[in-house]
């Protein structure tokens, strides 16, 4: 933030932001002396690509998050380039190239674990024109988004006027055509063009507004405000595996808790967590506290260094749906350990339908669950082998969220803290004695037994 003190940016806003229909703005120029961004916090792959690029006679410049989190003071997580070469032109220049995507055309450039990504301009979308180069499917969202353009275009068809500003390698100037930097500037999000319009060529910029919010700090422009509560259904719409590809930068980024505060103020959220949202209506209960510690404990990890996986938070966010459900089918005559797995199975298949969930989390979350039955019977005859399933310790740091938000006792959570730290021989001798054993026909795992383990 002390950055913006050094941009002197006098003509910002003499630019007109007027829609994307208006697109033949000039752009105003920053020239180097009067902005902060140094080569020396660029990355140095990034930089060799810029270079090289130039060298062979196109455009290239840095543009998007990376220009924005270099203004900001910010370390960028990535470094995306936006140049007039075309993506055969780009693979050619790179031995370490490889072509990507189906709805646009994107080259990566690769050094090892670093990827830059290089864009060709693309042109903007207008909206309502009957021509050939229609894109817009009945809804106004874009459909098809891989014609070709100039930098000029290029710039009215990103979403935010702060992700919009292009850094020329050619003579290190800040290219802004929609006044971005008077927005970096004022800590503000503003859509470029008419919001409506923008939001409904592509839902999920109202989930990438929340996300920058968040991340940056920054407030939303009220007219990029207004529209969001009013269209928050049209995400019903995106594909399952692409919101969860947002849902991972929304609540796996560390800042789980404020992104659902901002989400829940929108509507926004039931439309990622339609059973989450409905369950947290029911007032008096633990659950609205054990979604909270679940995001905490997310994002003092993330804080930590330490590993996190989405299964837990997932586990956290569907559990009391997957109760509800499962109290339902137990009273329907179903064995408790029945009813949980079926409600489990139930509840990921229908939140599947909104929000693609890969196997290898939804498995561990059933496992988590499915835990819990065991954990609650302490002094069982298995506890003891509960501590070395592969999923324990998920399943017991579920149990202390839950003891935590008065689901269970705390000395439930205690008990199973201390049989950690005791030796085999007092772990056995809690765990065997408490209840006696019988002597039973051997009989092989049924089904849902072996399941549940
Ligand atoms: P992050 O720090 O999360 O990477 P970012 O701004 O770089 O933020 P990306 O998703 O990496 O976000 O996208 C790179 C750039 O592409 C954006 O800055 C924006 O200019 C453009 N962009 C991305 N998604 C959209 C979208 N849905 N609509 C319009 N422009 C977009
Ligand atoms: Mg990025």
């Amino acid at each position: 933030m002390v950055l913006y003190a050094q941009v002197n940016h006098p003509q910002a806003t003499a630019v007109s932001n007027k829609g994307s229909a208006d697109i033949h703005n000039a752009a105003t120029v920053i020239p180097r002396p009067d902005h902060p961004i140094s080569r020396v916090n660029i990355s140095p792959n990034a930089l060799k690509v810029l270079y090289r690029l130039k060298d062979s006679g196109y455009q290239a410049h840095l543009v998007g998050g990376g220009v924005r989190d270099l203004l900001l003071g910010r370390e960028p997580k990535d470094f995306d380039i936006a140049t007039d070469a075309h993506p055969e032109d780009v693979r050619r220049l790179f031995r370490n190239c490889r072509l990507i995507g189906r709805r646009f055309r994107l080259a990566h450039v690769v050094y090892g674990r670093e990827v830059i990504e290089v864009a060709t301009f693309r042109a903007v979308h207008e909206a309502g024109a009957n021509n050939s180069v229609q894109h817009i499917d009945e809804e106004g969202r874009i459909v098809r988004d891989n014609v070709y353009g100039d930098i000029e275009g290029d710039a009215f068809r990103r979403d935010f006027t702060v992700n919009a500003l292009y850094y020329n390698i050619a003579d290190f100037s800040i290219i802004d055509y929609t006044a971005g930097m008077a927005d970096i500037e004022a800590g503000l999000l503003r859509l470029i063009g008419d919001p409506d319009t923008r939001y409904r060529e592509d839902p999920v910029r109202m989930l990438r507004v929340v996300r920058f919010a968040t991340k940056l700090g920054f407030r939303l422009e009220a007219a990029t405000e207004e529209p969001i509560t009013r269209l928050a259904p049209l995400l019903g719409d995106i594909p399952p595996a692409r919101l969860f590809d947002e849902m991972l930068k929304l609540f796996m980024g560390g800042s789980a808790l404020a992104n659902f505060e901002i989400l829940r103020h929108y509507n926004l959220f039931r439309q990622l967590f339609p059973l989450t949202d409905e369950s947290l209506a029911h007032e008096g209960n633990f659950f609205q506290a054990l979604v909270t510690r679940g995001m905490e404990n997310t994002d003092a990890r993330i804080a930590q260094g330490k590993p996190v996986t989405p299964a837990f938070l997932f586990a956290v966010f569907l559990w009391q749906p997957v109760q509800e459900r499962a109290a339902q089918l137990e009273a329907a005559g179903e064995h408790s350990v029945q009813a949980l797995q079926h409600a489990g199975s139930q509840i990921i298949s229908e939140q599947a339908a909104v929000m693609a969930t890969p196997r290898r989390f939804s498995l561990p979350m059933r496992e988590i669950w499915m835990l819990q039955l065991r954990l609650e019977n302490k002094g069982g005859r298995r506890s003891q082998r509960v501590l070395s399933h592969p999923r324990f310790r998920a399943a017991y740091d579920f149990l202390l969220l839950r003891a935590e938000a008065g689901e269970v006792p705390t000395e439930l959570g205690d008990w199973w803290t201390q049989l950690q730290e005791d030796n085999p021989q007092e772990q056995a001798q809690k765990t065997t004695h408490a209840r006696p054993r019988k002597r039973r026909r051997r009989r092989s795992k049924s089904k849902s037994e072996v399941k549940s383990e």
